[in-house]
This record gives C-alpha cells, structure tokens and sequence, in this order.
C-alpha cells in the first residue's frame, strides 16, 4: 500500500493535473472536491487505470465538521496521510474595492484562507511525529498575484494569497521540528476553468504578451513543481515560495 496524498480542489484543473502526476509518482490519491461529482468520479476512473486506490472526498474546505469528516473518511481507509496538496481555491468577478461587499471577501477568505489552515491543521495532527505519525509534506497553492495585488480585478483574492504566502513560511518553520515539510507554489496565469468566475479574458493576446515566456501556463506544469515539493528530492526544502509564471 503506498502513502495517501489528498489533494484539495483535485477534481479539476491544477488539482486534478497534481492529482494525475501524484499518481504516476506512486502516491495513492484522495481527491476533495466541493460539488462537480461527475469530474471528481471521471478522474477517479482514470486514477484506478493507473493502479493506484483513489477516494474522492466531497467536503466545502471553508466548512470545520466538513473538513474533519472528510479526514476521518480517509483514516477510516486505512494506510497512512503523507501528502496534502492545499489547492483548493476561488476567485470573483473582476471589480474594484469600491464595487465589492463583505459576503463576497468573507466566502474568498473563507475558502482560499482558513480552508487551508483547517486542512493543514487536521493533516499536522496526522502527520506530526510529536503526535506519533511519520511526518509529510504540505503544499499550498498560492498565486503570484500575492506578490502583484490584482488591481482593479480582485485585490481581495490577491490578499488571500498573501495571507497564504505567510502561513506557509510560518507552518514551515513550526512543523518542520515535528517532520512536517510545508512549502507553496505560485502560479502565475494557467489556462484552466477558473478564470470564466472572473470574466478576466485570459486569451486575449495581450495577456501572453505580457508574460515573458509569451504564454500562458498549463496545469501540468504547475503540478510538475507541486510533486516535486511532495517528493523526498526537496527534502532540505523548506518554507519556499516556487513560483511558476513564466517570468512574470
Ligand atoms: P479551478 O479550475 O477553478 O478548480 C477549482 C477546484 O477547487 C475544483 O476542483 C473545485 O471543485 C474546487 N473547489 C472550489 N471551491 C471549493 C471548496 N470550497 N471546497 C472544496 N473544493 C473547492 O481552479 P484552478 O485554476 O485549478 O486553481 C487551483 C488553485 O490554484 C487555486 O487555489 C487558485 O487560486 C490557484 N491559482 C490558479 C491560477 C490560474 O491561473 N488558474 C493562478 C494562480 C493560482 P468543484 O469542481 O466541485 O467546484
């Protein structure tokens, strides 16, 4: 039986990328998803022809008894949580602050946010080998817009991520102690499905002519850093931020 991965948001997009190379790097996969059943169970199916055990796991990551059930569902499989990939995440419709009210900033701190400290959380009580487990590794998705702000589109969404940007480098340095390798990935403009909740126009030519490699990123290539952060090749790294933008 080979260690479990759960993978937040795994169902589609970067999640489900991650969740395909997990796989072909030998993790058994536990995907999270919030309500797209047919993408998680279609994924499922292509995950088992790759003979690795796949749960998929509905659970709102903004949601405490959600997230511990769904943890609970996985122990309640047997074998041993090594991996947790936090990429769960959403964005809003583009507007400026003065356009935006407070459910929308409640539900993007709630999801992209404490969705991650809840999963983090439940993953440390598992892994810590303070608590008698075996250690791990934790991603986080964050985003280069951390480090931009997003003006006039979702400065918001862009403050989630630097509040993910920080958590990451302070679990770092509080879990390494305990076996637990926490680091982040920043993506930069990847072509999957999130972006039709902003109506930000991602093929528009100016948005590749503004990247310095000329083009969006795929998935693929964002799961491709995120495995390797999971994997024992980055075992002296630690708190780091890979970003993955294309130069941007
Ligand atoms: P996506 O294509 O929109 O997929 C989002 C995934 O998250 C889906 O599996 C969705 O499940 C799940 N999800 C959404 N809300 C959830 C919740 N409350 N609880 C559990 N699962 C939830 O997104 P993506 O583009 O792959 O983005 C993945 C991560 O990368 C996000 O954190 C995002 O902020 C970050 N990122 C993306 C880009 C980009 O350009 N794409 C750039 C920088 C950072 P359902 O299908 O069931 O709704």
């Amino acid at each position: 039986m080979a260690d479990w991965v759960l993978i937040t948001g795994g169902s589609r997009g970067i999640g489900a990328a991650t969740a395909l190379r997990c796989a072909e790097a030998g993790w058994d996969v536990a995907i999270n998803y919030a309500q797209d059943s047919a993408a998680a169970e279609a994924l499922a199916g292509r995950l088992h022809a790759r003979g690795r055990r796949v749960l998929t796991l509905q659970a709102d990551v903004a949601d405490e008894a959600q997230v511990a059930a769904m943890f609970r569902r996985l122990d309640e499989a047997g074998g041993h949580l090594a991996g947790l990939v936090n990429n769960a995440g959403i964005v809003a419709p583009a507007a400026r602050l003065q356009d935006m009210d407070m459910a929308r900033w409640r539900r993007l701190f709630d999801v992209n946010v404490l969705g991650t400290l809840l999963c983090c959380q439940q993953a440390a009580r598992r892994m810590s080998t303070k608590h008698g487990g075996a250690g791990g590794a934790i991603v986080n998705l964050s985003s280069r817009a951390a480090e931009f702000g997003s003006a006039g589109i979702y400065v918001d969404y862009a403050a989630t991520k630097g509040a993910v940007d920080t958590l990451t480098k302070g679990l770092a340095r509080e879990l390494i102690a305990e076996g637990i390798r926490v680091n982040g990935v920043r993506p930069g403009i990847i072509e999957t499905d999130i972006h039709a909740t902003s109506g930000f126009t991602v093929g528009a030519p100016e948005i590749a002519a503004g990247i310095p490699i000329q083009r969006l990123g795929r998935a693929e290539e964002v799961a491709e850093a995120v495995a390797w952060l999971l994997s024992d090749a980055a075992s002296y790294t630690v708190g780091a931020l890979l970003d993955v933008a294309g130069g941007r």
